[in-house]
């Protein structure tokens, strides 16, 4: 029997998830594996969260990621559309503005971070081409993430195992799209991939976005998933330590995240207490539900940064993908159009960041106001199109006094 097959099973990865829950066996940053940057490290974070983080330049760090499917022929595809908005959400829970936020318990309004960390579709590749910062992959191989070959390489990050082979993980961050059974996700912790080119994150589609396969996913359907595995990815462990035993004794190393005795599933409501002090089940690196989940720390923002000054040195500085501005005009004719019939949403998306509220309106043909909304955040806007009847409606984009019409049609 060939090797590849026997191996298959045999090895945990490093963030497995049940029916409910995202990844219990993780271990933080190893001090074995480069006693140097660790130790580094440690001074670093040491500093930082000794000083007043909320003071320093706020100057924006983008880093470049590229989007690998890998997909059997058949499955439903994962979109450019779905990317953006996947992004998105990423997007707003590092800078502090997601979409629970309202929802987060007063006692830790004070300690909610904002990242200075954003994420965009790498625009060169590695050898300087243009690209969109996504690879699509046919495979032939069930449950592709799960699976493993020679020396207990994981088959999705090797193109001659059936996968996608990454992209410089020192210059990019990789985030493997494909199928893995009942995992909803995992990552590599800085500096312990097995093998260099296995570093990045893994995602199941149906827990990647909020839209497409994804808008299907219930509890975990709002693209909070990849936030979390994010947190991984910059050595957060998960809030209440490690392993999934119920205790007050392990932590997560994090100075200003309430200790808990172990993780929280579902969405539990008010304040709920184990370790004396009100737990915080809405942080990204609990087991709650997407709708739960709100904030990072401002001492978590402190570690993933030091992380990434340490162990990801060059990922801002190459492939760099930092949003351009325009005109609302040219923006709003560079706009791409799409319907996911999946959830019933229109998707707009730019390839521009903007600082701007701009007003949404949904128009019938007779003029009747049929959607309002706000686009004040991210690259892609979802109109809901639920509650509308079929026809042709005209979607308006206010900002300031400048408005501009486009006409969508309704099946
Ligand atoms: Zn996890």
């Amino acid at each position: 029997m060939p090797k590849m097959l026997l191996l298959v099973l045999f090895l945990i990865p490093m963030c497995i998830a049940g029916q409910d829950m995202r990844c219990p066996a993780v271990h933080g940053i190893s001090p074995h594996q480069s006693p140097s940057d660790y130790a580094r490290f440690q001074a670093l974070l040491s500093f930082k969260l000794k000083e007043n983080h909320n003071i320093r330049p706020r100057t924006i760090n983008y880093f470049p990621v590229v989007i690998h499917v890998v997909a059997r022929e058949g499955d439903i595809p994962v979109t450019e559309a779905q990317v953006l908005n996947q992004l998105d959400v990423m997007n707003a829970d590092f800078a502090g503005r997601g979409q629970n936020i309202p929802k987060l318990l007063p006692e830790f309004l004070s300690i909610a971070g904002q990242a200075d960390m954003q994420f965009c579709l790498a625009k060169t590749d590695p050898e300087g081409n243009p690209t969109s910062g996504i690879t699509y992959t046919e495979t032939d191989i069930d449950n592709i993430a799960l699976q493993t070959g020679p020396e207990g390489r994981i088959a999705i990050h090797y193109d001659q195992l059936g996968g996608k082979t990454g992209w410089d993980p020192s210059r990019y961050i990789n985030i493997w799209i494909g199928a893995y059974g009942d995992i909803l996700g995992s990552a590599s912790f800085p500096g312990s991939a097995p093998f260099p080119e296995e570093t990045g994150i893994v995602i199941d589609p149906k827990y990647f976005g909020s839209i497409g396969e994804a808008g299907n996913s219930g509890n975990f359907g709002r693209g909070h998933t990849l936030t979390h595995e994010m947190g991984h990815y910059f050595g957060l462990k998960h809030i209440w330590g490690e392993g999934l035993e119920i205790n007050c004794e392990d932590s997560d190393d994090i100075p200003d995240t309430p200790n808990a005795a172990g993780p929280y599933y579902g969405c539990p409501e008010g304040e709920q207490i184990t370790c004396e002090t009100s737990d915080m089940y809405q942080n990204f690196m609990d087991f709650s539900d997407d709708r739960c989940l709100a904030a990072f720390t401002n001492d978590q923002v402190a570690f993933m940064q030091t992380a990434q000054e340490v162990y990801y040195p060059d990922l801002p500085v190459d492939g760099s993908c930092a949003p351009t501005t325009d005109t609302f005009e040219s923006w709003f004719h560079n706009l791409s159009w799409s319907h996911d019939a999946a959830s019933d949403t229109y998707i707009i998306y730019s390839d521009e960041v903007f600082n701007a509220t701009r007003d949404i309106s949904v128009f019938s043909a007779d003029g009747r106001l049929a959607y309002q909304g706000e686009w004040s955040f991210g690259q892609s806007y979802l109109v809901n199109l639920k509650n509308l009847a079929a026809g042709v409606y005209f979607l308006r984009i206010d900002q300031d006094e400048q408005y501009f019409v486009r006409s969508i049609v309704i099946y």
